[in-house]
């Protein structure tokens, strides 16, 4: 990928640069999709977050199609995420990952996760569900053999699902991709991410959204002169960590970018840090066997 955006990056254990900044399209509905990726690539973003089950991969393969031209930019630009539906788990992973490729229609996908631990319609204690994952995985390693699917990786899985994957994989993870801000700063992931040189990453830092009028954090922003967004945001980059705020209004998509131009003190970023409470906005794998 060339970087034409001065958005700074990670480097994968694949070699390749994955942007620290992305936009979430979870939520996005069709008619939003647009507008939201023509506000972030003139904001800089260059990385775009989907998943099957988000329904909008189609719309924002043809958003881009229609827009990186526009912008003087082209396909090898640009950093796509998507993921393989719980649904898709198992015997159905290689229809489903090839769903995603047709949908989005931009010839590969540079990052595709296994979406959740576990499989649609099964319990959660059903002891089929590693058995599942790891069909889904072997999968993936196929398309990524063939290289539709650049980089591949896994999301939502808790430390036991990890160290069960890497024992067994015959490609690494690249990606870890997980609920992360002030109030789940997720220790004990991290280092397992860091101990396999899988990069994490974080999703929901806005905590959907709520965590941007906590106290704490809209007091911080007044001290530095900066939005709650941005406050948060800046929490997870400064540490390494990409995100993937989303936004359908083209202001704050752009407000959400502006957050490499200033630095959060070492004591305000302990201060954000203290306020972790185990705190989850958005779905909990710990129960998936
Ligand atoms: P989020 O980014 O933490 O928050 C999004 C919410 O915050 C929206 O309601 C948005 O409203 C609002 N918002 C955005 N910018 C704001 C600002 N500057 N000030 C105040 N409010 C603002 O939540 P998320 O969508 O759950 O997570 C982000 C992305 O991560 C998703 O879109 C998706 O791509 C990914 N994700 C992945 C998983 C997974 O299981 N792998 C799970 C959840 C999310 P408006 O749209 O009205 O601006």
């Amino acid at each position: 990928m060339s970087l034409t955006s001065t958005t700074p990056s990670v480097l994968l254990n694949t070699g390749v640069q994955m942007p620290l900044l992305g936009l979430g399209t979870y939520k996005l509905c069709p008619e939003e999709v647009y507008r939201a990726v023509d506000a972030a690539l003139v904001a800089g973003y260059r990385s775009f977050d989907s998943a099957a089950v988000y329904r909008n991969e189609a719309e924002l393969g043809r958003a881009l199609k229609e827009l990186l031209p526009k912008h003087g930019l082209t396909r090898e630009d640009v950093f796509i995420t998507s993921k393989l539906g719980p649904k898709d788990q198992g015997e159905r992973a290689m229809q489903g990952a090839l769903h995603s490729l047709s949908q989005l229609d931009l010839g590969y996908i540079d990052l595709y996760l296994i979406h959740w631990p576990g499989t649609q319609g099964m319990d959660v204690t059903d002891q089929r569900n590693p058995g599942n994952r790891a069909q889904s995985w072997a999968t993936l390693e196929e398309l990524h053999a063939q290289g539709k699917l650049k980089a591949i990786g896994v999301s939502n899985y808790t430390p036991a699902h990890m160290k069960e994957l890497i024992q067994s994989c015959r490609t690494h993870p690249a990606v870890l991709q997980v609920e992360f801000h002030p109030q789940l700063c997720q220790t004990e992931l991290r280092s397992v991410c860091e101990e396999y040189g899988v990069c994490f990453q974080a999703y929901s830092s806005l905590g959907k959204g709520e965590l941007t009028a906590h106290h704490v954090v809209m007091e911080i922003a007044k001290n530095c002169g900066r939005t709650p967004a941005q406050v948060l945001l800046r929490w997870a980059v400064q540490q390494g960590v990409p995100v993937l705020p989303k936004s359908s209004n083209p202001d704050r998509v752009k407000d959400n970018a502006r957050i490499f131009d200033f630095t959060l003190s070492d004591s305000d970023v302990d201060r954000l840090s203290a306020l972790d409470c185990g705190h989850k906005y958005c779905w909990d794998a710990s129960q998936v066997v």
